[in-house]
């Protein structure tokens, strides 16, 4: 029997990256699909000359044709990181919205299944604590972090529609603060600037107090999760993060001493509609799906600095 085939949109990114070696390493066939505004090439290298991987160049915010039978569609393309939805606000509003429709119409013509990749944003700058799946959301549709949430809730909405009016079998996962390897080094997050600020001996910028929290997922976590909601009945969106919560300065702080650097703590103006708080409820992936994280923190980050040391190094730019 030939191995089932996912097609990831977005499958150059951080997290489509991550997706495809797990695919991979449970034996289907991949299919990586991204236009590389955001993704980047290096982040699949290592799979070119794999017989079960493919990747193909293509926007899927136009019409997508891929040859043969697709048993499950992961649409994981969107530019995600705030600096970069700044930079790319109708990129981030066509990806959300066409893109969405556009993979949900092949998952339809394929009879595939379909998972979108939501995200903590639908619940914006939150009013409840933490975050259940049950909750709505405090979203401002017209400032600037709009265009990533609004197309996210669009899309949502949209899968939900092909589930009940196509009867395509959807899943939905929202994702929360994730971190690890292949992160670009300039995406603007805050893990990447305070990294390389540390490394690199430049001052470490936080935003605002530094008061605001955070609850940060290393990503083999996010990526099992995201496979078992797939192979799940669970039509519902479903949160996957790590509850562990902290604050943007306390974060700052540890990612500085486990460089090992001296880097001093400066702090910037915060930008507008920064979310105060946010942490996954995860009763119900916890029930579920039978997942919780099994990385902690301090792992993570120390796997995460090994991967920011190489790749300053390869560009000279390291100094601690
Ligand atoms: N942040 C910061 N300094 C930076 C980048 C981000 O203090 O150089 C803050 C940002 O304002 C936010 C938090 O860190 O409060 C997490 O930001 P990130 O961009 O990683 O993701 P978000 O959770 O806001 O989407």
């Amino acid at each position: 029997m030939s191995k089932p085939h996912v097609l990831i949109t977005g499958g150059a990114g951080f997290i489509g990256s991550h997706l495809a070696d797990l695919f991979l390493a449970r034996d289907y066939r991949v299919t990586a699909m991204d236009n590389l505004i955001t993704g980047q090439l290096t982040n699949i290298e290592h799979l070119v000359g794999n017989p079960d991987f493919a990747f193909i160049k293509q926007d899927v915010t136009n019409f997508i044709h891929v040859a043969g039978p697709v048993d499950a569609i992961l649409h994981f393309a969107s530019p995600a990181s705030p600096i970069d939805y700044l930079e790319l606000p109708i990129q981030t509003l066509k990806v959300g919205s066409l893109g969405t429709h556009k993979a949900l119409g092949l998952a339809k013509e394929k009879k595939a299944k379909f998972l979108l990749a939501s995200t903590s944003e639908v619940y914006g700058d939150p009013l409840v604590h933490p975050q259940p799946e049950t909750y709505w959301g405090n979203v401002n549709p017209v400032g600037d972090r709009g265009v990533y949430d609004e197309a996210k809730r669009f899309a949502e909405a949209m899968t939900l529609a092909y589930n009940r009016y196509h009867g395509v079998e959807t899943r939905i996962v929202r994702i929360f603060n994730t971190y690890g390897p292949r992160m670009r080094l300039n995406d603007g997050r805050a893990l990447p600037a305070f990294m390389c600020q540390a490394l690199e001996g430049d001052a470490i910028t936080v935003f605002g107090d530094g008061s605001q929290t955070r609850s940060f997922c290393y990503v083999s976590d996010l990526v099992e999760g995201i496979f078992r909601l797939l192979n799940s009945d669970e039509l519902e969106p479903t949160n996957i993060g790590n509850p562990n919560e902290v604050t943007i300065k306390e974060f700052a702080e540890e990612i500085r001493d486990l460089c090992g650097s001296k880097s001093e703590v400066i702090y910037k103006d915060l930008p507008s509609d920064d979310p105060k708080v946010r942490q996954p409820d995860i009763t119900k992936a916890r029930r579920v799906l039978e997942w919780e994280p099994q990385v902690d923190r301090r792992e993570g980050l120390t796997k995460t600095l090994d991967y920011f040391r190489k790749e300053l190094e390869k560009l000279g730019r390291i100094s601690v």
